[in-house]
């Protein structure tokens, strides 16, 4: 049996109300039902201060548009922004959840295909819900916290 189902109101970074449909199952995992023109990982940062969730592994499947991939440059130390243009089915979502100057602080991967069954694949900028993104969150019993690398300039896993 699961808890009731839930419907979350925010306020995103643009002041726009979401609605967001989650339920807990018996077992203290979450699915999160994201809409169209749900902003991804703006939503998924949203619902996890909401539901006090400090660390976690999360996974995913629907469909997006319009989706900003980056590819970290090592010389460089920063990401290669790339947005891709059009619909695309998301075959898998795959991250993990940290506390980030006290926020959570999701980090993803995406494997993204088109209308040909071509594949595109990066570390998630942002992308927005077409029909549906369809999640599964696995709460960690830790604290786990990102701080700054200085090597990378990245911020890091602390283990
Ligand atoms: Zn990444």
């Amino acid at each position: 049996m699961v808890k009731n189902i839930k419907l979350l109101l925010l306020k995103n970074q643009k002041q726009e109300v979401m609605i967001m449909k989650h339920k807990q199952t018996e077992d203290g995992n979450f699915l999160i039902k994201l809409e169209p023109g749900d902003r991804v990982i703006n939503a998924i940062n949203s619902i996890m201060e909401y539901l006090n969730i400090k660390a976690g592994l999360i996974t995913g499947i629907g469909a997006v548009n319009n989706p900003t991939l980056g590819y970290f440059d090592i010389n460089q130390k920063k990401y290669i922004e790339k947005t891709l243009t059009g619909n695309f089915e998301v075959l898998s979502l795959n991250g993990n959840i940290a506390q980030k100057e006290e926020k959570p602080f999701c980090h993803i991967h995406v494997i993204l295909g088109d209308n040909e069954m071509k594949t595109f694949g990066g570390h998630l900028i942002e992308m927005e819900v077409t029909v549906t993104l369809e999640l599964i969150v696995i709460p960690l019993k830790e604290n786990l916290r990102r701080t700054p690398d200085e090597t990378t300039s990245l911020w890091l896993w602390n283990l």
